[in-house]
């Protein structure tokens, strides 16, 4: 039996663990946790907002599913790390904003690091095995979001139900929305860079709107390895939380001849500035993730608050990460000062940027 802590058991990667959970005779649901919502009885230990890592100290899990949405997630994401316990991550953005703080901790503690994120457990599946040095490159796909194939112009004024209908995953609020400016791939990106050990030059974002393709590793030899699969959450849950069994699940196999459209095209880098901004911050390294990330939450959620308008999301990004230098974080204490900073500058340049 592997005993299982789900954090953030209420949210959209919550709720479909907890399905691969019921299902599988091999996972325990030890503990769980949500940010505001009551969860009594869902698990021997629960929860519900505060400081996440008591209740692990207390569940003693053999696997740590990360499904918190934010920086929020963070604390157990390298509790998880520090304790070599198995990280079943979906909380990209602690990744994002604290790298190598993570990966530091991951070195003291022995965890593994299992991507949740489809396109990352997709590319783990594509590199499982492989040596390093015959890795050319690694592609993560994008569906282009509800706004693929808009001008800047056609996207002013979008509101955020428009921005929550995404076309081919159901998922949490804050998430969409980054999907629907881009940033979700460009978090990825950093995210990539910092499972994988790829340079920023090796890691290509394409965007494939039927979501089918998650991910595809070019070898040196001229070969290509692409996972596919149904655009389905429960895959990369189950696969992390089972790995390296690859349990049975409910979904359904791949049906090619039903005539799937496999159509990849080059990002729109003008009217989705968010995935440069990324790119730019991720090279540019040190906390530079960190406040690209501080800001964006800030600026999404006064977004989806209705008030800052879709366009000024990456214009609060570019603005906050112009204004702070981003220095270097040697320590968590450092980096969340750091967060805190960054959600500071944000707001200031949200308030001049409001409706
Ligand atoms: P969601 O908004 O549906 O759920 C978030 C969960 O986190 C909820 O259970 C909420 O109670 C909990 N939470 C929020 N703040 C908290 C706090 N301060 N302390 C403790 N718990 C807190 O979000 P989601 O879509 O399930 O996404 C969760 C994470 O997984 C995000 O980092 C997202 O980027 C990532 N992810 C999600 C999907 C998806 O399909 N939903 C896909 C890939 C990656
Ligand atoms: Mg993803």
């Amino acid at each position: 039996m592997k005993r299982v802590a789900l954090l953030g058991a209420t949210g959209s990667i919550g709720r479909q663990a907890l399905e691969i959970i019921d299902g599988d005779a091999g996972l325990e649901l030890a503990a769980a946790a949500s940010g505001s919502q009551a969860i009594d009885g869902l698990a021997p230990l629960t929860q519900v907002g505060g400081d996440l890592t008591e209740l692990l100290e207390q569940a003693e899990p053999d696997v740590v599913l990360n499904a918190v949405v934010g920086f929020a997630g963070l604390p157990a994401t390298i509790w998880t790390l520090e304790h070599g316990v198995d990280l079943a991550l979906a909380n990209k953005e602690s990744l994002v904003a604290a790298g190598e703080i993570a990966l530091a901790a991951q070195e003291r503690g022995g965890g593994r690091i299992l991507p949740v994120d489809s396109e990352h457990s997709a590319a783990f599946q594509c590199l499982e095995g492989r040596a390093p040095e015959t890795v050319d490159s690694l592609v993560l796909t994008a569906s282009g979001g509800p706004f693929r194939g808009r001008t800047r112009a056609d996207l002013d004024g979008v509101t955020p139900t428009e921005a929550l209908a995404h076309p081919t995953w159901n998922m949490g609020p804050k998430i969409t929305v980054d999907s629907a400016t881009l940033m979700n791939k460009g978090l990825e990106l950093i995210e990539a860079h910092f499972l994988f050990g790829l340079d920023y030059e090796r890691i290509e974002i394409v965007v494939h709107p039927s979501s089918i393709v998650h991910a595809v590793v070019r070898f040196r030899d001229g070969a290509a390895l692409a996972h596919l699969g149904y655009p389905d959450m429960r895959v990369p849950i189950s696969y992390a939380l089972t790995h390296p069994e690859r349990a049975a699940n409910p979904v359904p196999p791949l049906d090619l001849a039903a005539g799937l459209i496999l159509e990849f095209s080059a990002p729109d880098e003008e009217s989705f500035p968010c995935l440069a901004l990324a790119r730019a911050a991720g090279e540019a390294g040190r906390t530079a993730p960190c406040v690209l990330n501080a800001a964006n939450e800030v600026a999404v959620a006064a977004f989806l608050d209705g008030r800052l308008p879709f366009l000024a999301i990456a214009e609060v990004v570019e603005r906050t990460l112009n204004e702070i230098e981003a220095p270097l974080a040697r320590d968590l204490e450092e980096l969340v000062a750091v967060d805190s900073e960054a959600r500071r500058v944000a707001e200031t340049h949200t308030r001049e940027l409001v409706h």
